[in-house]
C-alpha cells in the first residue's frame, strides 16, 4: 500500500508531512533548503509557474499575475466572493456558477492554483521520502461547505493526488495532540493565523469528532496586530522626528516588516529596540511588550465575542470545554494565550508548533488510514475481544481483539434445559475466559422457541460490526425461525486506558481463568449426562433389571454429589462412570425405539447391514 501524506492546505502557507515508521510522530517535510512552510502563492510569469517563497518575490513586479490566498475563492461563486474582490490585485471573473482568475491571455480556476501548490508539496515529499506519493488527507476550515470541499478533491485529483480523507483543521489540531484518544469530551480549537480567526467546538466520543460549532472572523489576525503597531510607530515618528511616511510605499514596508519582527521578539522578550534607517534620520525606540499589549488589547479581545457565539450556539459554558488547542502563529502572543485561558478557564495545548500542528494532524489521520497505530483506541480495529455469555458463565468469542472492521462472525449455540423456551442473550467485551471478569455490553432475549430437548435448538449468533464501530448482535433458532437482535456501540464509554487494563489482567489472571473454564466446562459436560440420564431413566427405566437400576442411580447420586466440586478430574471420572453404567441402558432404549420403526432388526444389526453394503 502507498503512503498517504498529510497535507495542511492554507491561506498563506501550506505544509505536507507524514508520520514516521518507527517512532509513530508526525513529521512536516523540509524543502531542499530545510524551510517546512511553502507560501500558498503562484506566479504565472512568461517564463512559467512560480510557486512559494518564488512566487512570493514576484508579487510587487507582476501583482496582476500572482495568485495568493486563493483559498478564499476555492468553490465559491462570483456573488459570494464580489465584496471581497478589493482585497485581491489580481482579476476574478465569474464563470459558469464559480469564478475564474484572469491572468491576461488565460483563465485559471481556483482548484488548478491550489494544484500547483498541491503538486510542489506533492514533489517536496517525493524528493524527501525517495518514493512516489499519490495519497493525501487534506485540511480544510471546519465551515468549509460542500462544494469547498469539493474544490479541494479537485485541486488533489488535478495535481495526481488521490485525496483519500478531508478533515477539518480543528480536527486534525486535536488529532496531533492525540485527543482522539479522550473517552469523550468537549475540545475548543482557537485558530489566530495571519489574515483569518477561526474558532471551533468540537465533541469527541470513540475517536469520532463532531464539529458543535463554528465562528470566526475571516479578515482578522495577525497582520493587523502588525498594522496596528505600525500606525503607533507612525505618529511616534512624526512626534520625534517631525515626518509623516504614510505615504511613502517603501517606507510603509521597512515599517511593517520592523513591526512584526518586534512583536514576534516580544513575544519571547518584554522589551525590544527598533532601529530603521530612513534617507533623512534613523528612528531608534525601544519597545515594550506592555506597549504591543496595550495596541492589539482591542484585537485580542475581537476574538472573544465569536468564541462566545460559538459556546452559544453549542448550548456550552466556558466550563463544559475540557480541552483547548492552540492554531496559528498568532498565538504565540502571551497576550491571545492569556486571554484564552481566562475565557475557557484552562491552560491551552501549545507544546507543538502552532504553524505545523494542523499539518501534524493531517498526517496522524494519514497514518491512522494505513492502519498504522493499531495499538491506539480507534475505530479501525476492535480494541478488546467481543464475545457471548455461554452455559456456566463461560465466554465465547465471536470477534478477537485487533480484528479490523467492518467484519462478521457467526456461531452456532444450543439450548441446556429440556423445553426451554427463552435463551438469555449476553455480550460481554473483554479478554477474560468468564463473563464476569469481562465487560457487560447488552443482554437480550430470544423467546418463542419451540418446547425440545436440550441440545436440539440451534442458535445461530452473528455478530456485524460495520466502518463506524457499531456492533449488531442477532439471535436465531434455526428450526422455528426466530430471531432477536440488539445494537451496541463497543467502544462507548472506553478509554484507553480501560483497554490496556482488560488486556493486562487477561495476562495476569491467564493460569487462573483458564482452570476456571476447564471447571465449568467438566461441570457442563456432568451436567448434560446427568439430564440424559434422568430422562432415560424416566422414559425407558423398565427396559433394565431392577439391581441395574439401582446402579445407575448410584453413579448418578455420585456425580451429583461432587458435581459442584473444584475437583475437575474426580467430576470427569463420575462422569464417565455414569456413562458407563447406562450403556445398557442406552443400547436397549435405542433397540425399542427402532423397533418401532423398522421391525424387530437390533440395532446393532442395523448399523452392521449399514456397514456391509
Ligand atoms: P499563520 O497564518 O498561522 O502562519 O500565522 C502567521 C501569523 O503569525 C503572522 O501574523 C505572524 O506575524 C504571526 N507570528 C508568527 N510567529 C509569531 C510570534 N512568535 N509571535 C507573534 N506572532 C507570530
Amino acid at each position: 500500500m502507498s503512503r498517504i501524506v498529510g497535507i495542511d492546505l492554507g491561506t498563506t502557507n501550506s505544509l505536507v508531512a507524514f508520520v514516521e515508521g518507527t517512532a509513530g510522530l508526525p513529521r512536516v517535510i523540509p524543502d531542499a533548503e530545510g524551510r517546512t512552510l511553502l507560501p500558498s502563492i503562484v506566479a504565472f510569469t512568461p517564463d512559467g509557474v512560480l510557486v512559494g517563497d518564488a512566487a512570493r518575490r514576484q508579487l510587487v513586479r507582476r501583482p496582476e499575475s500572482t495568485v495568493y490566498s486563493v483559498k478564499r475563492l476555492m468553490g465559491r461563486g462570483y456573488e459570494d466572493i464580489k465584496d471581497e474582490l478589493c482585497y485581491f490585485p489580481y482579476k476574478v471573473l465569474p464563470c459558469e456558477g464559480i469564478v475564474k482568475i484572469d491572468l491576461g491571455g488565460r483563465a485559471v480556476t481556483p482548484p488548478e492554483v491550489s494544484a500547483i501548490i498541491l503538486k510542489a508539496l506533492r514533489e517536496r515529499a517525493e524528493a524527501y521520502l525517495g518514493e512516489p506519493v499519490e495519497k493525501a488527507v487534506v485540511t480544510v476550515p471546519a465551515y468549509f461547505n460542500d462544494s469547498q470541499r469539493q474544490a479541494t478533491k479537485d485541486a488533489g485529483r488535478i495535481a495526481g493526488l488521490d485525496v483519500v480523507r478531508i478533515v477539518n483543521e480543528p480536527t486534525a489540531a486535536s488529532l496531533a495532540y492525540g485527543l482522539h484518544r479522550l473517552e469523550a469530551g468537549v475540545i475548543a480549537v482557537y485558530d489566530l493565523g495571519g489574515g483569518t480567526f477561526d474558532v471551533s467546538l468540537l465533541r469527541v466520543k470513540d475517536g469520532v469528532f463532531e464539529v458543535l460549532a463554528t465562528h470566526g472572523n475571516t479578515r482578522l489576525g495577525g497582520d493587523d496586530f502588525d498594522r496596528a503597531i505600525v500606525l503607533w510607530l507612525l505618529d511616534d515618528i512624526r512626534a520625534r522626528h517631525d515626518a509623516y511616511l504614510g505615504r511613502d510605499a517603501e517606507a510603509m514596508q521597512e515599517l511593517r516588516l520592523a513591526a512584526e519582527a518586534a512583536k514576534i521578539r516580544l513575544s519571547s522578550d518584554e522589551r525590544t529596540t527598533l532601529t530603521i534607517p530612513f534617507d533623512a534620520f534613523t528612528y531608534h525606540r525601544e519597545i515594550t511588550r506592555a506597549d504591543v499589549e496595550g495596541l492589539v488589547g482591542r484585537l485580542v479581545d475581537a476574538t472573544l465575542g465569536p468564541c462566545r457565539l460559538a459556546l452559544a450556539d453549542a448550548g456550552l459554558a466556558p466550563a463544559d470545554v475540557d480541552e483547548v488547542v492552540l492554531v496559528g502563529g498568532s498565538t504565540r502572543v502571551p497576550l491571545v494565550r492569556r486571554r484564552v485561558q481566562e475565557l475557557f478557564g484552562r491552560t491551552p495545548h501549545s507544546q507543538l508548533n502552532p504553524d505545523e500542528v494542523v499539518a501534524a494532524g493531517a498526517a496522524v489521520q494519514a497514518h491512522i488510514l494505513e492502519g498504522g497505530f493499531t495499538n491506539m483506541l480507534l475505530l479501525d480495529v476492535t480494541p478488546l475481544s467481543l464475545g457471548i455469555e455461554t452455559l456456566g458463565g463461560i465466554v465465547s468469542v465471536l470477534v478477537p481483539r485487533n480484528t479490523t472492521i467492518p467484519t462478521s462472525a457467526r456461531e452456532l449455540f444450543t439450548t441446556s434445559v429440556d423445553g426451554q423456551a427463552v435463551v438469555d442473550m449476553h455480550v460481554v467485551q473483554g479478554e477474560r475466559e468468564l463473563a464476569k471478569d469481562c465487560r457487560s455490553l447488552a443482554r437480550f432475549e430470544l423467546g418463542g422457541i419451540a418446547p425440545m430437548p436440550a441440545g436440539m435448538p440451534k442458535i445461530e449468533v452473528v455478530f456485524l460490526i460495520d466502518a463506524n464501530g457499531i456492533l449488531q448482535v442477532t439471535a436465531k433458532e434455526l428450526r422455528t425461525g426466530k430471531a432477536a437482535a440488539i445494537e451496541v456501540k463497543p467502544t462507548y464509554g472506553l478509554s484507553e486506558a480501560d483497554v490496556e487494563r482488560m488486556v493486562e489482567d487477561s495476562f495476569a489472571y491467564a493460569e487462573a481463568d483458564v482452570e476456571a473454564r476447564l471447571l465449568i466446562e467438566t461441570r457442563n459436560e456432568a451436567d448434560t449426562v446427568i439430564t440424559h440420564v434422568e430422562r432415560a431413566l424416566r422414559q425407558g427405566g423398565e427396559l433394565v433389571a431392577a439391581d441395574e437400576r439401582a446402579a445407575i442411580r448410584r453413579a448418578l447420586e455420585e456425580l451429583t454429589r461432587v458435581r459442584g466440586g473444584a475437583d475437575r478430574d474426580l467430576i470427569h471420572e463420575r462422569t464417565v462412570a455414569l456413562n458407563r453404567a447406562t450403556e445398557h441402558l442406552a443400547e436397549r432404549m435405542m433397540d425399542a425405539a427402532l423397533k418401532g420403526a423398522l421391525g424387530s432388526k437390533r440395532a446393532a444389526e442395523i448399523m452392521a447391514s449399514r456397514g456391509d453394503a
